[in-house]
């Protein structure tokens, strides 16, 4: 657990969404919500989060989408980004670390696996250093 971490979760499916919102809470970070990848780039322009978690898969702007355009901002070129996917498809790794996430996990959600890498990224870690990712 990160003491003050502010996780905003891009999710367009409600259910995901209470899920995540659920899980995190319960371990003490705060939780901002968006629903889509418009909502994701409004609040960005407000406030910069700890780390995000994003649903690749959205109507309209997808995760793909949002990630690009986030990352030409300077200050959130650093910003840790854990793309979520619908799928494991081979490539799908490739393609979401391409857009400029920072890792991946794919639904189901494995809550334990989940709230390692986010405390992982919390706590400054990057992609290479843990030799399980
Ligand atoms: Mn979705």
């Amino acid at each position: 657990m990160v003491d003050g971490a502010t996780i905003l979760v891009v999710e367009d499916n409600p259910d995901n969404m209470y899920v995540l919102d659920h899980l995190l809470t319960r371990k003490g970070y705060t939780v901002r919500q968006a629903g889509h990848g418009e909502a994701a780039l409004e609040q960005l322009r407000e406030f910069t989060p700890s780390l995000v978690l994003m649903d690749m898969q959205m109507p309209g702007m997808d995760g793909y989408t949002v990630v690009r355009q986030l990352r030409q901002q300077p200050e959130l070129a650093t910003l840790p980004i854990i793309a979520v996917t619908a799928s494991s498809m081979p490539g799908d790794r490739e393609q979401t670390l391409a857009a400029g996430c920072t890792d991946y996990v794919a639904k189901p959600i494995n809550p334990r696996e989940l709230l390692k890498l986010v405390e992982y990224y919390l706590e400054g870690g990057s992609r290479g250093e843990d030799s399980d990712r």
